[in-house]
């Protein structure tokens, strides 16, 4: 007794090391308001995990945002998607911080930028200044928060990363994010997974229903089961004070009493990230919208966010014997739900088969896959696909289907065109586009090389040829041709496109480079008069902007200034 109890306290205790072993004083709230979280870290998003803390900005921009502990600024990246404008702050102990969707730099900060966009005649840019050059302090204000690149609305994007710029779950630093509610449970899934095994009659997926009891836990109805079996779970958690569906931070289960599967938030790296369609069930999230995480690891998958794993999760289950299958999720917090599911094994000789699903075109994880219509091949490289799986491959004309968006792949697949039969001044306007569920097409980046027309891409799906004749639109929103705007702050424009979108754009006056921050969200390019690059009066202002296939609008105006 008294060698468990040490044992115990052992194991408690080094759990406990482990976790104080992160400075816990050191990184502030880099906001002025109290942390509300729109998304947590290690949440589940579109291929990829979330790797920060999304921090409410009560529904504004603007507010501002403050170094989370001294260092110095080592990187600026400006981007139109993924971070926006975003900045990096290096600190003395090793880790780094991100801040990301921001509105603007802070002055010091601005000015240093706004010289290298000027100088590389770009809004897009990355920088590293070198330690020393741009230093901060604790609290210092280093930008103001917003929406920018692909946030879905205000919010501070902020992150703790190691020295190997491995996202880390900023709340194991000592952020105080009040969080006094358990997780919610979705749905719960059986899946037979060895050739033979079954569960409740079927070979399929099978969807539990969910029993809640009186002392807030859940149970199923007894599930009969025989072979190798496993679970999955669709699960979220909510935090005091905001409605959002966040992630949660841990899920263990064990069998019996003995833990057979754990999986942590609390640290990754961007290699693995996209591993996430390897946890998820990417067929029914394909169908259903809804992320269920598999409670048991499949081949081929190198996620470091498992813990400790009995058999990759999976469960044998025996003819005529009984089990208790129990899964605990828990939030950063510590509040915890629990689920409870009876299994009897049974062996029935009365199950529906899983669906064969055999076609002319097994794809192998490891060779992959080459596959040719009249006009259009599909070269699938070794390491595309997770598992082999046999794909549904339609060959027409001008179009192939390659399957549905229902397997994951990892990466790039090529898709080749013949374009031969069309005259080369048509083929100057088509692109190569994927077709949404409901037709319509989006840009693939296309490579040209004479007849032949290739992209790569890592979603199955509809790909077709499609023609752009159409030059982007543009179209001034706070001023016309002729007008006297000296008090006009911004130079504001409206660029759209029909079919490929927009390439690229460019701006000057007088026939000087000026700069203009495009944000594809509201199709807006915006110049700022405080950039004091303009000195004339009169001022003609020149337009250039280009979709994908070149289609080119130069748009011309003059406005004058005081
Ligand atoms: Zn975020």
């Amino acid at each position: 007794m008294k060698k468990a109890t040490s044992l115990l306290f052992l194991i408690l205790f080094s759990t406990l090391q482990a976790q104080n072993s992160l400075p816990q004083d050191y990184f502030s709230n880099p906001l002025d308001v109290p942390i509300v979280l729109a998304g947590t870290f290690g949440e589940l998003r579109s291929n990829h995990f979330h790797s920060g803390l999304d921090i409410k900005t009560q529904q504004r921009e603007g507010l501002e945002v403050k170094a989370s502990a001294a260092g110095y600024v080592s990187r600026i990246n400006f981007q139109h998607y993924g971070y926006g404008k975003a900045l990096y702050i290096q600190h003395p102990n090793g880790y780094t911080t991100v801040y990301g969707h921001l509105q603007k730099l802070a002055p010091k900060i601005k000015e240093y930028l706004r010289k290298q966009q000027y100088a590389k005649e770009s809004y897009e840019i990355e920088l590293f200044p070198e330690p020393g050059e741009l230093s901060v302090e604790q609290g210092e204000l280093i930008a103001y928060s917003g929406n920018t690149g692909g946030s879905g609305g205000p919010h501070l994007h902020f992150e703790i990363r190691d020295g190997s710029q491995r996202p880390m779950n900023a709340q194991m630093f000592g952020l105080e994010v009040p969080d006094s509610r358990k997780p919610i449970i979705q749905g719960l899934f059986a899946y037979p997974l060895g050739d033979d095994a079954h569960v409740n009659n079927s070979q399929a997926r099978q969807k539990l229903n969910l029993i809640p009891l009186n002392d807030g836990t859940y149970t199923v109805n007894q599930v009969e089961a025989c072979g190798e079996i496993g679970f999955g779970i669709s699960t979220v958690d909510q935090l005091d004070g905001a409605y959002n569906h966040n992630g949660v931070f841990r899920i263990e289960a064990n069998l019996n009493g003995d833990q057979v599967f754990e999986i942590d938030f609390d640290k990754f790296s961007f290699a693995e990230t996209r591993h996430l369609n390897q946890l998820i069930d990417y067929e029914y999230y394909a169908n259903n919208r809804s992320r269920v995480q598999k409670l048991f690891k499949t081949p081929n998958n190198p996620l470091s966010i498992y813990g400790n794993l009995s058999e990759e999760g999976k469960l044998n289950i025996k003819d005529s014997l009984d089990y208790q299958y129990t899964i605990k999720v828990t939030d950063f917090k510590g509040n915890e739900r629990t689920v409870r599911i009876p299994i009897k094994g049974q062996i029935s000789d009365n199950i529906k088969k899983r669906e064969q699903k055999a076609t002319d075109y097994l794809a192998s994880a490891s060779d992959g896959l080459s596959a040719k219509g009249e006009k259009i091949d599909v070269y699938i490289p070794g390491g595309s696909l997770y598992e082999d799986a046999y794909l549904d491959i339609n060959f027409t004309d001008d179009m192939v289907e390659v399957h549905k968006d229902e397997i994951p792949v990892h990466k790039n697949f090529t898709i080749g065109f013949d374009v031969s039969d069309y005259p080369a001044e048509e083929r100057e306007y088509l692109f190569i586009a994927r077709l949404s569920d409901y037709g319509r097409p989006n840009y693939s980046t296309t490579y040209k090389k004479g007849n032949r027309f290739t992209t790569g891409t890592r979603t199955f799906g509809k790909y077709t040829l499609v023609k752009d004749t159409t030059a982007p639109q543009v179209r001034p929103v706070n001023f016309y041709d002729g007008q006297w705007i000296s008090t006009n702050e911004t130079l504001k424009v409206k660029i759209s496109d029909d079919l490929s979108g927009i390439d690229a754009y460019r701006a000057t006056v007088n026939g000087k480079f000026i700069l203009m921050e495009y944000e594809y969200k509201n199709n807006t390019l915006t110049h700022y008069f405080s950039d004091n690059v303009l000195t004339e009066t009169e001022n003609d202002l020149k337009l250039i902007v280009t979709d994908n296939v070149g289609n080119t609008n130069t748009y011309t105006a003059k406005f004058f200034r005081k």
